[in-house]
Formats: structure tokens, C-alpha cells, sequence
């Protein structure tokens, strides 16, 4: 009967523990959810930051909103009326203006090709022309360090710790790419 409580008690613990990992997987992944509020180019930090780039974009100003969340990232989307650039209020809050300006660079470059399939690295590419290579490495590297802390404080979790790892890997071979290949 010892060890049947024993293994018991080890499923239980294990579950508590899949469960603590699951929360915290959701909480610091899922960037979905309606909470968009419109910053506009008014904003001093966007228009700082549009003020680094050293290339006019192809399309015209896109409108900027900020979601309420703390994930670490940035969205573009265009209709025929008007293109949207949609960033975290994680990255607003935390970012510098040239590590914003790398972000919104990279958010433009989907918006000039949104129908196109190029690699992520590839409009990373197209962001650091239209900015500089050194503004889009400073992102690369703020993405790589923001999600090597996730990993650092999720570490005991597996789950998320998992997945920041993955992402982490990601900024850094598109980092590389840019090194390599942006003028
Ligand atoms: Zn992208």
C-alpha cells in the first residue's frame, strides 16, 4: 500500500506540475485577444522611431495600435482602405526607440509585400534597409534577450521554457541572416 500511495502521490505532483506549465504557457504565448487601442503617429515614441528609418516605406503611414498584452511582439495587416501596424504593450513599455524602430521596420516590410512568401529573415531584410542593419540587429537581439529571460524564469516549467527556447533560436539565426546579408 506504501508505494501505491508513493506513485499516487508522484502523478499528483506531476500534474500540479503540467498544470503550473500550461498556465504559464498561455499567459506568456497566447497574444490573441480583441484589446486594440489606437496610438497614432502622434505617439512621441512611434514618431521617434519612424524618424530613424532612412528610407521612405512604398506604402503610405500605416495607422498604429497598441494591444493590451505583454507578449513580446508586433502584427501588420492591410485592407484596401488603410494597412495597420498592431505592437504589444510589452514592447512599448520596454523597447528603446531604435529597438521599436527595427520592430516597425520589420512590420512595414510586411505590409509593402503582404502577399508575399518570403522568409521572416527576408523581411527582416527589407526592415533593416528601410531602417538600418544596426537598428534591426538591436531588435533581434531585444527579441533573443527578452525571450532568453522567459526561459531563464520558466526553466522548472518545461513547457514554456520549451517553447521561449524555440523562439529564442529563431531571433538568433534571423539575427545571423542579417548580419550576414543586410548592407
Ligand atoms: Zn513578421
Amino acid at each position: 500500500m506504501g508505494s501505491l500511495k508513493f506513485i499516487v502521490s508522484v502523478f499528483l505532483i506531476f500534474l500540479v506540475w503540467l498544470s503550473i506549465g500550461l498556465v504559464k504557457f498561455d499567459y506568456l504565448f497566447n497574444c490573441f485577444g480583441p484589446d486594440l487601442e489606437p496610438i497614432g503617429v502622434s505617439d512621441a515614441k512611434i514618431r521617434a522611431a519612424r524618424k530613424l528609418f532612412t528610407r521612405t516605406p512604398l506604402i503610405g503611414e500605416p495607422i498604429y495600435f497598441v494591444k493590451k498584452t505583454h507578449c513580446y511582439n508586433g502584427w501588420a495587416g492591410s485592407s484596401d482602405a488603410s494597412s495597420v501596424v498592431v505592437i504589444s504593450q510589452a514592447v512599448m513599455d520596454e523597447f528603446s526607440i531604435e529597438e521599436l524602430a527595427g520592430l516597425i521596420g520589420h512590420e512595414i516590410a510586411h505590409l509593402e509585400n503582404p502577399l508575399s512568401n518570403r522568409e521572416h529573415w527576408e523581411v527582416d531584410l527589407r526592415g533593416a534597409e528601410l531602417t538600418t542593419k544596426e537598428l534591426m540587429i538591436k531588435k533581434l537581439e531585444k527579441m533573443a534577450a527578452v525571450y532568453t529571460d522567459i526561459y531563464d524564469k520558466n526553466m522548472i516549467f518545461g513547457l514554456p521554457a520549451l517553447r521561449a527556447r524555440l523562439i529564442v533560436r529563431d531571433f538568433r539565426e534571423r539575427l545571423e541572416k542579417i548580419k550576414t546579408f543586410a548592407k
